[in-house]
């Protein structure tokens, strides 16, 4: 339905807010992050996500969730989507909606992947792919508290131009104190820099990780296989599964 579809006849129905798309970015050749205005929104909380609903004319609805990726701004919420190839709702949303369009937006939704600006425990953010966008909200929201909690962000990539955020995360791993970031790229690796494309490994969280001793909170959003498999890497370096959170960006259900 996603290329036909749009999201016409908006009715506010319990739990749905009316929306309405007033900025879009692009963040990679395949990805774009969207602002949505949503009149009386509560706010939200790092880590939270949202549902968006389209509707076609003929009354054909489809949802999907999508992480908030930058903290509470008034009725303001961004979220930042992956060109999913052949998906339903990824691509309308990216290529579909122009600015001035309304959209349904129910939220926020998730009680337990978030972080608290009051935690002040240390914090390793591991994102594959657009398991960026929840972390993102946090680093930001970290910024915006004048936080000064130890930040870590591993972030896996395919290459270099699939880094989302790329420009900010530059910045801000240079001007906010505390926060450190290092890459891991599936597929190529950017020249000058030395050493295999991989997947997240032991050594990447023994380096850029923290030492389970000083028991940090561990955020983990990515695709359900990558989420796995840095989850594993945790345990097996002493992380408490409680301090463990996950978020996995499959299918939604
Ligand atoms: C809690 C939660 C938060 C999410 N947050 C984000 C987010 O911030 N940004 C974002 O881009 N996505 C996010 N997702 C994924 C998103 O909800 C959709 O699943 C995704 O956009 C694909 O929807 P679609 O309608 O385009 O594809 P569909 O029509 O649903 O699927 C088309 C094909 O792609 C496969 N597929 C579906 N989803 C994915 C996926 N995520 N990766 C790879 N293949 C897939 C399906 O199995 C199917 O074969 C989140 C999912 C969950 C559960």
């Amino acid at each position: 339905m996603a290329r036909t579809a749009i999201p016409g006849r908006l009715t506010k129905r319990t739990g749905w807010w009316v929306a309405r798309l007033v900025d879009r970015r692009d963040e990679t050749a395949t990805a774009g992050t969207l602002v949505l205005e949503v009149p009386d929104w509560p706010g939200h909380l790092p880590g939270q996500h949202v549902d968006l609903r389209l509707t076609a004319e003929d009354g054909y609805q489809a949802a999907r969730s999508y992480s908030i990726s930058a903290p509470a701004d008034g009725d303001r919420i961004e979220v930042t989507v992956q060109r999913v190839p052949d998906g339903e709702v990824s691509p309308y949303l990216l290529d579909g909606l122009s600015v001035g369009d309304q959209i349904e937006v129910r939220g926020p939704v998730g009680g337990y992947f978030i972080w608290r600006v009051t935690d002040p425990a240390p914090v390793l953010l591991v994102g594959g792919g657009s398991g960026i966008a929840p972390l993102m909200a946090m680093i930001r929201a970290r910024r915006a508290a004048g936080s000064r909690v130890p930040f870590r962000l591993i972030y896996s990539v395919r290459s270099e131009r699939d880094v989302y955020f790329a420009d900010e995360l530059r910045r801000r791993s240079r001007d906010d104190r505390g926060l450190d970031v290092a890459y891991v790229y599936t597929r190529q690796v950017p020249e000058g820099l030395s050493g295999q494309a991989h997947r997240v490994a032991v050594a990447d969280v023994n380096t850029h990780g923290w030492p389970a001793q000083l028991e940090p909170v561990n955020f983990v959003c990515g695709p359900t296989g990558f989420v796995e498999a840095v989850s594993d890497i945790l345990v097996a370096l002493g992380h408490h599964p409680r301090r463990i959170k996950t978020e996995r960006f499959g299918p939604t259900g």
